[in-house]
Order: C-alpha cells, then structure tokens, then sequence
C-alpha cells in the first residue's frame, strides 16, 4: 500500500510541482516550502550574538535601543529577498511563520530574548493590510512567538491612517517622513514593559525609529528590535 501511496505522490508532484520559495528548485518529499540548500546556504547574521553590531549601530544617535538584530543579510540576488518577496506579495504566509519560527529558536537559545515581555510587530497601513490581507510581521511574530513563548501584542500600537496632506506628498517625501505615523492605543498594556518590535525588513530603519520614539512615550518602557533581514547598501 505504502508503494502505491509514493507512487501517487509521485504523480500528484509531477502534476502539480512543489517548489522552493527560495531558489524555485523542486522540493523533495520531505522538504517544506525550502529546499535544504537554501536553508543551509541562507547567511545567518547571528546579531543577537554581538552587541554594538551593525543594526544597533544603525540607531545610535536616533532612538534609545536596548538590542537590536536580524536574521539574515538582504540584497538584490539574496535567498532571503525571494522568501520575503512571496511572503508579501504572493500571500504565501506559511514563509513568515517558518522564519519566524526559524529566528525564534535561535533567539531563544541566545540570552537575546529572555527578558522581554511582549513582541510587538511593526504595524501596516490599515488599506494596505485590507488589500494584501495580512500584516507580515505580525505573521513572523507569531512563529517567534511560537518559538520563544513570548505573546504577541498586535493592538497597542498602531499606523495612524494617511492624511489628505500626507497623501498630496510625494512617495519619496512620505517615505522620508515617517515621524509621528504610529501611535499607542492602550499604554497600560506596555507600561513597565520591555518589547520586541519586529519588522521583515530594515533599510533606513526610518520606520523602526518612529515605532521606538512612540512607544518609549509610556513609562517604562524599554524596546529591541529583531527583523528578517537588514539591507546592505
Ligand atoms: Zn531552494
């Protein structure tokens, strides 16, 4: 029977090909949205190992950051690039709970996570999230968190939505003007509390900088950050 049932996947695969979400590769039976290749050879950045590394360095100067890291490095050619771009645009959320995942226990077996309190992601705009259906960095929160323990907070921060002068602005000067978007909707719940903001990608760190000037307005409030990967320029 078991000869019969590999057999039938082999014709349903054959049919309709899984591939990996990385490279476009087949994917082996046992293999799982990547293919093991791409697991092995997507670079860890191992951050969370090393203070004053160069996502903290991004920040020193902007806003007060207790630790900050990312998975891996993003480029134009980049596995990572290829995972992050189905996540987002083709929907496939499966890839933001593995990595998350993934991240997750690597993190936890460092001395990164084990005094935070919350994970928090980066919020999106209320029409984009209409459109794309999801948030996905609240989908890598919830595979850290799946890994780590640590609950996901997807309601005391905010986005706050585009004003109509905003929105006359050009993209470039939106996209330079991130200051003051997002906002905290309930302090009581991140009061005291130290909080791990987690978005998929950092460039300018623009956006992260806004999210961390908001939320150290409460009171005793401490923030790190953790992304998928950083964008080497
Ligand atoms: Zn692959």
């Amino acid at each position: 029977m078991s000869y019969l049932y590999d057999l039938w996947d082999d014709v349903i695969s054959l049919l309709f090909p899984r591939l990996c979400y990385a490279c476009g590769n087949h994917l082996l039976r046992n293999e799982k949205l990547i293919c093991t290749e791409c697991y092995i050879l997507i670079p860890r950045a191992n951050y969370h190992n090393e203070s004053n590394n160069l996502v903290e360095q991004l920040f020193w100067g902007r806003c007060r950051i207790e630790k900050a890291a990312a998975f891996s490095y993003y480029n134009r050619s980049s596995r990572i690039r290829n995972l992050i771009h189905n996540l987002k645009y083709k929907g496939i959320r499966e890839i933001g709970y593995e990595l998350g995942k993934i991240y997750g226990s690597s993190l936890k077996n460092s001395d990164f996570t084990s005094d935070i309190d919350v994970i928090i992601p980066v919020p999106l705009h209320s029409s984009k999230q209409r459109i794309r259906g999801f948030n996905q960095s609240e989908i890598i929160s919830q595979g850290i968190s799946e890994a780590t323990g640590i609950p996901v907070d997807s309601i005391s921060l905010s986005r706050k939505n585009i004003s109509a002068t905003q929105t006359k602005k050009s993209r470039y000067e939106r996209w330079t003007n991130v200051e003051g978007i997002f906002s905290v909707t309930d302090a009581t719940g991140i009061r005291d509390k130290h909080i791990l903001l987690i978005d998929d990608v950092i460039t300018t760190g623009s956006t992260i900088e806004s999210c961390v000037t908001e939320l150290l307005k409460t009171e005793g409030v401490r923030v790190s950050v953790a992304a998928l990967a950083v964008a080497i320029i």
